[in-house]
Formats: C-alpha cells, sequence, structure tokens
C-alpha cells in the first residue's frame, strides 16, 4: 500500500534521528524541532532554525514570532493546522545563534524530501536564510513577496517574523506581503 504523507514525514524524521545529523548541535538542544502542521498542506512555511521556546516544545514558531505568524495567517483565514511549518536546521543552535552553513548543507536534503512528501503549492520562505537556501541568487529586499518559480516549485519569500516583529515599516511590508499569498495559491496550477 502506499504511504501516506505522514508516514513519508515519520520516515525523513527518523533518518534524520538514525544518520546523527548534526550530532553536535543535537547535543547541545532539547530534542528535533521537525515540524509541525498538515502533513497534505498546500501552504508550507520554512524558517531558519528553533529559538528556545520551540526547542523546549517541540514545535517550530511557539514564541513572540509564531503568535505573530499565527495572526497573519488568521487575517488570511487559515490556521495553523491547515498549513505546514518547519525550519533549515532541525536544532536550536546555541544562544540563537545563525546555524553555519554546513548544518544548513547537512539539513537541506531532509528539508527537500519534506517538501517532496508534502507536494505544496506554495513554499513560503521566512528570511534571508530560507530564500538564499532554494534561491542563492536572491537578494530578500529586492525580492520580499514576489513569486518565484524554480524546477517546478512556487516559492514566495517574505522577511522573517521575528525581524519584522519590532521594526514598524518591515513589519507593515510582512502583513502586506502576507496577504498576497490566498491569490498567489489560486494562479498556481499543479
Ligand atoms: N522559530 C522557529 O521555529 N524558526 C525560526 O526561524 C524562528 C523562530
Amino acid at each position: 500500500m502506499a504511504q501516506t504523507n505522514q508516514q513519508k514525514l515519520d520516515a525523513i524524521m527518523q533518518q534524520i534521528l538514525d544518520e546523527k545529523i548534526c550530532s553536535e548541535l543535537a547535543s547541545t538542544a532539547t530534542q528535533l524541532v521537525f515540524g509541525d502542521g498538515n502533513p497534505e498542506a498546500e501552504l508550507v512555511f520554512i524558517g531558519e532554525a528553533p529559538g528556545k521556546s520551540k526547542d523546549e516544545q517541540g514545535m517550530p514558531f511557539v514564541g513572540a514570532a509564531g503568535k505573530f505568524l499565527n495572526q497573519m495567517l488568521e487575517m488570511i483565514g487559515l490556521k495553523r493546522s491547515d498549513v505546514y511549518i518547519t525550519n533549515i536546521v532541525k536544532y536550536r543552535p546555541p544562544n540563537n545563534r545563525d546555524p553555519y552553513p554546513e548544518e544548513k548543507e547537512a539539513f537541506l536534503p531532509f528539508l527537500q524530501a519534506q517538501l517532496k512528501a508534502i507536494g505544496p503549492k506554495l513554499v513560503v520562505t521566512l528570511g534571508r536564510h530560507s530564500l538564499n537556501c532554494f534561491l542563492p541568487e536572491l537578494s530578500i529586499s529586492q525580492v520580499h513577496g514576489q513569486p518565484k518559480r524554480k524546477d517546478g516549485q512556487v516559492y514566495l519569500p517574505l522577511f522573517h517574523p521575528a525581524a519584522a516583529l519590532y521594526n514598524g515599516g518591515m513589519r507593515q511590508t510582512l502583513i502586506d506581503d502576507f496577504a498576497k499569498i490566498p491569490a498567489i495559491i489560486k494562479l498556481i496550477k499543479k
């Protein structure tokens, strides 16, 4: 029998554990923060790496940035359970430092496998690290809010909610870009 998307995701998560991916990072983190939400989602959000509260709760985007993300989802008539949310790097870097390039590289095949398992219409990248994982030549300040297609997948680069939270101008830009999501999804044929 064909595997469900959830079964495929469970197998990818187990592989990260079995292969001891980024074991040094794992040793300083509380747990793996693999991803959360609907395995059949049309819309997937990708952040950078878990922060403190995500590390403790094992879920992505549960702190202040997560609350802001939930509010923006509500604004477009969606709940967290309608979408899937994950990060490039799946262990919390110590003291919330930026993930190292080799950590992002180590997790990239698993992130790509997650996307293949879910098959979303639209991948929303949050912040420059996430954008540059998929579209390394683009700059977030120039392309935020503009859908980009690469290898058959549509991406929407957005500012990171944690960066925009306390910056009035960026916050409004993020809200305005976020509001375009339903119209962009409608235009995507799969
Ligand atoms: N929480 C996450 O899970 N990821 C981020 O990039 C920021 C906060």
